[in-house]
């Protein structure tokens, strides 16, 4: 039976999320292919014998991307199966199904995955579970599975090379080739702005050891040199994590990796801060999400303002480069509080640090968001849209908002003609203070700038 797997977008990595899959059902005996739109095309011909097509929507860009793909499939092949399966599958679930996607699958998705496709087995018990064109009356997966899975390692066989993805610009001239795994999934914090809290609620999945190292070796085997590892905090389970690198670094001595781990555990487990450094880890992205006491309790991010502060100095300190990221626009950030964040930045010497598309992040509000129950989010967001995703938002200050649309665009325009970090900062300080009528120069110091080392293609959802 033939099983097509697409990603849309995820980052610029070879989608994990394709790779994992591939393997069980392959290993169920499947026909598998996987298509990564991010870098390939689709090919007819496949979509039109295919039995189960399978969506891979692992964040909010991705979801709204398929979205626009799975009317297209579906005038291909009108009798395939559709299932969405990711993070994003569950919380969009209505959507999707009005689309015509029968199984959504979110947590733990691959043991899903491999039961429908055994449910599509032509056999007599299942033929009674379907009707009209193949389609079965209603799902019989959990929407969300937490269950502890038996993982195999990633089938990558089928997926585009890595060459073709993101790659780390080490700022010494020397690019490297960057492969992409996961050590664990969900998470055990319960942030209220994150998506990952809908559907795991506080709990995170381990992928075993040997799984994780086999993963990478296949794409060291295939020319990676840096390896991203996308546990949304590599920290919720040091006990696992800090074995990993310290093998990954006993086997690839010449190779670097990246982490995220939030500001809460970088203070917390401060003391594995040197074996990260030793073992490779060149930065450290974390979401620091805002500089304001009172809304880093609205997200319930565990931190505070003085936390980044340590935080930020304890990283200097073990020659670990900080990649912070923000969610610089939301409902409780004032003109003055966001001038507050610049220069905040620039007083942590974090020009450089910061992926310029972060001063143009807005609050997304997606379904099953946490942020819903507070009744001030109630009242300021509209209702659902269905197109965008999310439950839009305006700020009470027009103001805000006024300024949100001017640094996104001034950040677009200057990427675009390929000005540096430190001229966007300047830019963006520059409007800032004009929204503020204050005329205050820009705090950069006037020195020259300090590449750090960075993926070229920055982290947002
Ligand atoms: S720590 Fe990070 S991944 Fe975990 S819930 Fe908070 S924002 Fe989400």
């Amino acid at each position: 039976m033939n099983v097509v797997l697409i990603s849309t977008y995820e980052l610029g990595h070879q989608p994990f999320g394709l790779a994992s899959p591939a393997a069980w059902l392959k290993a169920a005996g499947a026909t598998v292919t996987c298509f990564d739109l991010a870098v390939s095309h689709l090919d007819r011909d496949v979509i039109a014998e295919a039995d189960l097509i399978a969506f891979y929507v692992p964040m909010h860009t991705a979801t709204r991307i398929a979205g626009q793909f799975i009317p297209r499939v579906r005038s291909i092949n009108p009798h395939a199966h559709l299932c969405a399966y990711g993070l994003y599958a569950p919380l969009n679930a209505d959507y999707l199904r009005g689309l015509g996607v029968t199984t959504i699958l979110g947590g733990e998705f691959e043991e899903g995955l491999v039961a429908v496709y055994r449910l599509l087995l032509p056999s007599p018990e299942n033929r009674s579970r379907f009707w009209g064109e193949g389609l079965w009356v209603k799902q019989s997966e959990p929407m969300i599975s937490l269950a502890r899975q038996n993982f195999l390692t990633p089938d990558r066989s089928g997926l585009p090379h890595l060459s073709k993805y993101a790659y780390l610009d080490r700022v010494d001239g020397c690019k490297k080739v960057v492969g992409y795994t996961e050590t664990t999934r969900g998470c055990k914090h319960l942030c209220r702005h994150c998506p990952i809290v809908p559907v795991y609620n506080g709990q995170f999945r381990v992928v075993p050891f040997d799984v994780v190292i086999d993963d990478i070796e296949q794409q060291m085997e295939a020319g990676a040199g840096h390896i991203t590892f996308g546990d949304p905090d590599f920290f919720n389970g040091p006990g696992h994590t800090i074995p990993i690198v310290e093998k990954f670094h006993q086997l690839w001595a010449f190779a670097t990796y990246d982490v995220t781990i939030k500001i809460e555990h970088l203070l917390k487990y401060a003391r594995w801060l040197p074996v990260l450094r030793d073992t490779g880890c060149l930065f450290i992205t974390s979401a620091v999400e805002a500089v304001d006491d009172a809304i880093l309790e609205v997200f319930d991010k565990h931190h505070t303002r003085a936390d980044f502060v340590k935080a930020a100095a304890l990283l200097k300190d073990n020659g670990l480069t900080l990649n912070p990221t923000f969610v610089a626009f939301n409902p409780w950030i004032s003109l003055s509080g966001y001038r507050d964040l610049l220069q905040t930045i620039a007083e942590l010497d974090l020009i450089d640090h910061v992926a310029t598309v972060q001063y143009a992040i807005r609050l997304l509000i997606p379904a099953g968001s946490k942020l819903l129950d507070r009744s001030d989010v109630q009242q300021l967001s509209g209702p659902f849209d269905q197109a965008a995703l999310v439950y839009p938002w305006a700020h009470l200050d027009p103001r805000v908002d006024l300024l949100y649309e001017a640094v996104l665009a001034s950040v677009t325009e200057a990427q675009a003609a390929g000005f540096s970090r430190g001229e966007i900062f300047d830019r963006v300080w520059a409007i800032t203070a004009h929204a503020l009528n204050d005329a205050r120069p820009s705090p950069r110091p006037d020195r020259a700038s300090t590449p750090i080392p960075h993926l070229s293609e920055s982290w947002y959802c």
